[in-house]
């Protein structure tokens, strides 16, 4: 067995409660077993790895709730003319960049099979823990409909462990719900709007009948109870979502009162990836490579989303932290949190929403999410205190250690 100090840092654990000077953290194999005061935090005289946190804050690993792992920025071009193997190799630089970023736990939102997620846990290659969902259910020209008017697909190409997107009617999306399920989701990631970053569709409109979206959250329930999760803007695809049962609204742009009613009686979340339209406006390439219409699409819809995750926000929804990450650069996962915090949040508020909320959203919560005893060593250690500038956590030179599932995988510390 082997043993891992962390010392001489102050405490974050992501339960909301109060920062603790002086903490230590006891972690054997991949387990955290003693957190606490320096003082009463044993020390074993064996086989035992000390890791100064140099006055540093120690906090639980981030989790996102919101990424696509094996893609990284849309580009016509670059995806008619990139060959299908070669995204697997580029994708481990991805995985690798969010660790980088703090960030231990994901929920990818439609690109990653089983056989990848298998790869990151048996070591092959480093990366987050990840909760997937195969591939996100489209209907026909909805979301996730890879089509462009040329009449050619962009959308890769079916293989066995990733079934193709497109479903229409109930029986149809049942088989769909059915084929993602053996291809090993954990979650059913479905698109019930149109959205921003697709050819033939807008955020406003509505995809999926009632009737549809009752037949895949039941199909999903009756698999030992997996959750589903939808991408859901426009006002009517999101209430049609919440009122099918379904248990996270991914962006959410067009809230309305009575949907963030339905959203707290419902006890729905909401992921509202902040940073996914922020980015591709700020992005001087996404001008010049995007279609103008898309780009435009992404512009008109900045304010009223920020506007209305406040509401959410302020009416008391469940929120967690969620980026889609392949929209913009992985690893720049933690710019979220100073976002969440512009439209009213705390710190430590954001903080929860990345941790202890968000392990809950992913069902994760006996795992991951805070620093307590028995769970998963996921830790990260920051220079600056998150608490009292939340924008520092974005510049990745500032986390200096990141620890996953009790294994040093970074360690930037000035020695
Ligand atoms: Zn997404």
């Amino acid at each position: 067995m082997s043993s891992l100090l962390i010392k001489n840092g102050t405490l974050i654990d992501g339960t909301g409660g109060n920062p603790l000077p002086g903490a230590a953290i006891l972690v054997e194999d991949n387990k955290l077993k003693e957190v606490g005061r320096a003082d009463k935090v044993s020390r074993p005289a064996k086989d035992l790895t000390e890791i100064d946190a140099q006055g540093g804050y120690i906090l639980p690993g981030f989790i996102d709730c919101h990424v696509h792992l094996m893609g990284e920025k849309f580009d016509l071009q670059k995806s008619i003319m990139t060959p299908f193997s070669y995204h697997f190799y580029e994708a481990i630089e991805y995985f690798r960049r969010t660790v980088m970023a703090g960030v231990t736990s994901v929920r990818d939102a439609g690109g990653m099979d089983l056989g990848t997620k298998m790869a990151i846990e048996n070591g092959l290659v480093l990366g987050p823990r990840v909760k997937i969902s195969i591939n996100g259910l489209s209907i026909t020209g909805g979301h996730g409909d890879g089509w462009v008017p040329s009449g050619i697909s962009l959308d890769t190409p079916p293989y066995p462990g990733m079934p193709d997107a497109i479903c229409d009617g109930v029986s149809d999306v049942r088989k769909k719900v059915r084929e993602v399920l053996r291809a090993g989701a954990e979650i059913v990631k479905i698109c019930s709007t149109g959205g921003v970053l697709s050819p033939t569709d807008r955020p406003e409109y509505t995809q999926f009948s009632p009737e549809e979206l009752a037949a895949i959250v039941q199909e999903a329930h009756f698999r030992g109870g997996v959750k589903v999760m939808s991408h859901a803007q426009g006002t009517e695809g999101v209430k049609q979502a919440i009122l099918a049962g379904i248990y996270s609204i991914e962006h959410g742009i067009f809230l309305t009162d009575e949907i963030i009613e339905l959203m707290l009686e419902r006890g729905t979340y909401l992921v509202p990836t902040l940073f996914a339209p922020v980015s591709i406006i700020e992005d001087p390439e996404a001008k010049q490579k995007l279609p103008p219409f898309l780009y435009q699409k992404a512009a008109d819809v900045v304010e009223i989303h920020r506007n209305n995750v406040k509401k959410a926000y302020l009416a008391g929804v469940k929120i967690a932290m969620g980026t889609d990450s392949g929209v913009m650069e992985h690893g720049r996962n933690l710019r979220e949190l100073g976002l969440m915090c512009d439209i009213g949040m705390s710190p430590m508020e954001s903080i929860l929403a990345s941790t202890k909320v968000a392990s809950e959203c992913l069902e994760w919560q006996d795992r991951v999410g805070t620093l307590e005893e028995g769970k998963l060593a996921d830790v990260v250690i920051t220079r600056m205190d998150p608490l009292e500038d939340i924008r520092t956590l974005a510049d990745n030179d500032n986390i200096a250690v990141v620890i996953k599932d009790g294994k040093v995988v970074k360690d930037m510390r000035l020695s």
